[in-house]
C-alpha cells in the first residue's frame, strides 16, 4: 500500500523533506492560523510560507496551537527579493515572526534582487550569486538547516552553480509544476545536480483550469479520487514533494487522504503530456527576465 503522506525525500544535505505540505500563499492571516493547525492535526508535517506572504506570525501561531512538537514539523520560508543583501537580517526576521529558532529550509525565493527603495528597480552592485554568498552562511548559525533556491531556471542555476564562490549546492529548487507546466526538462535538470525539486502551484493554483480538464476528469473519476488528489499523487509519484494550498478545513483534509493507491505509468504518462499548457507565475512584475524557454519545455516542443 502506498502511503504518500508518510513519504519523504531525502535531500543533498541528508536531511528528509515530507512528500506533502501545506502551501500558504494568498492565505490570508485572519484565515492561514486556522489552516496550518487543522494540517497539523490531520497529520501534514511540512508547511511553506514566506516572508513576502505577509503570513509568517500566524502561520507560527498555527503551528503553535496544534500543540504539534517543533522538532516534528518541516517549515520552508524564503527570503524576499528587497532582502537580498541582507540575508541574515531576512531569516532573522522570519524566525521572529515565525517563532522559532531556526527553519527547515530557507530559499532564496526569486534569483532578482531589488533595490527596497524602489522595488521596480535591480539593487545596484548585486546579484543572486553575492546572495548565494550570504546564504552560505547560514546552515553553520544553525538558523537554516538546509538552503535552497525557488524559480531557478537552467541558465541561472548554471550560472549559480559554476560560480567558484558556490561552494554549497542547493538542497532544493521550488518551482512551478502541475499537468499544465509538467517543466520535464527543468526537474530533470534539478535531479542531475542533486536538487530536490518541490512543485508549488501543483493543482494550478487559484481558479485552477485544470478542473476542467477531461483527461485528468476522467482519470479522476475512474480512480474515485478528486483531481486534486491525482495531481498531488502524480507529483509525488514523480519524486517531488507537493505543497497544496487550502484554507478550507474540508479541502486540507481530502488534499491529504491520499494513501493506499497510485496511479498506473499510463496515467503518469497521460498526466505529463496534456494538451492545455499554461503558466500561473511569470516573470513580467520583475525588471529582468528570469524564465527562459528551454527551462520550462523540452526541445521538441514549443511553448504555447
Ligand atoms: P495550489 O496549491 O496549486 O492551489 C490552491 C488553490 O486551489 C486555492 O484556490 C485553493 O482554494 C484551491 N484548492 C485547494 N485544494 C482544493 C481542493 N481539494 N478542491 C478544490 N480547490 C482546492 O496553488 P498555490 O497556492 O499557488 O501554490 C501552492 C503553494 O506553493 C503556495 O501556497 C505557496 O506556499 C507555494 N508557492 C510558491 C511560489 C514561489 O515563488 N516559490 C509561488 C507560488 C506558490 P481554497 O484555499 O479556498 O481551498
Amino acid at each position: 500500500m502506498s502511503q504518500h503522506t508518510q513519504k519523504t525525500y531525502t535531500l543533498n544535505t541528508n536531511a528528509k523533506i515530507p512528500a506533502i505540505g501545506l502551501g500558504t500563499w494568498q492565505s490570508k492571516p485572519n484565515e492561514v492560523r486556522e489552516a496550518v493547525k487543522t494540517a497539523l492535526l490531520k497529520g501534514y508535517r511540512h508547511i511553506d510560507t514566506a516572508l513576502a506572504y505577509g503570513n509568517e506570525a500566524e502561520v507560527g501561531a498555527g503551528i503553535r496551537d496544534s500543540g504539534v512538537p517543533r522538532e516534528q514539523i518541516w517549515i520552508t520560508t524564503k527570503l524576499d527579493n528587497t532582502w537580498h543583501h541582507c540575508v541574515e537580517k531576512g531569516i532573522e526576521a522570519s524566525l521572529k515572526n515565525l517563532g522559532v529558532d531556526y527553519v527547515d529550509l530557507y530559499l532564496v525565493h526569486w534569483p532578482c534582487s531589488l533595490n527596497p527603495l524602489d522595488d521596480s528597480k535591480l539593487l545596484p552592485d548585486w546579484n543572486f550569486i553575492k546572495t548565494w554568498q550570504e546564504m552560505q552562511k547560514l546552515p553553520a548559525t544553525g538558523k537554516a538547516r538546509n538552503i535552497g533556491v525557488s524559480n531557478f531556471g537552467i541558465k541561472n542555476l548554471e550560472i549559480l552553480l559554476n560560480d567558484p564562490s558556490t561552494k554549497i549546492v542547493p538542497a532544493v529548487n521550488q518551482i512551478e509544476v502541475h499537468p499544465g507546466n509538467p517543466s520535464p526538462g527543468l526537474v530533470a535538470y534539478n535531479t542531475s545536480k542533486g536538487i530536490h525539486t518541490t512543485s508549488y502551484c501543483c493543482l494550478g493554483s487559484t481558479n485552477s483550469p485544470l478542473y476542467k480538464n477531461s483527461t485528468l476528469i476522467q482519470i479522476a473519476e475512474r480512480k474515485g479520487k478528486t483531481p486534486q488528489q491525482v495531481m498531488l499523487v502524480w507529483g509525488i509519484q514523480k519524486g517531488r514533494s507537493v505543497i497544496p494550498k487550502s484554507v478550507s478545513k474540508s479541502r486540507i483534509e481530502a488534499n491529504y487522504d491520499i494513501d493506499g493507491w497510485n496511479l498506473t505509468a499510463d496515467e503518469v504518462n497521460q498526466l505529463d503530456n496534456l494538451k492545455d499548457q499554461f503558466k500561473v507565475c511569470d516573470d513580467s512584475w520583475l525588471p529582468v527576465r528570469v524564465f527562459f524557454d528551454d527551462d520550462e519545455y523540452p526541445d521538441n516542443r514549443s511553448q504555447l
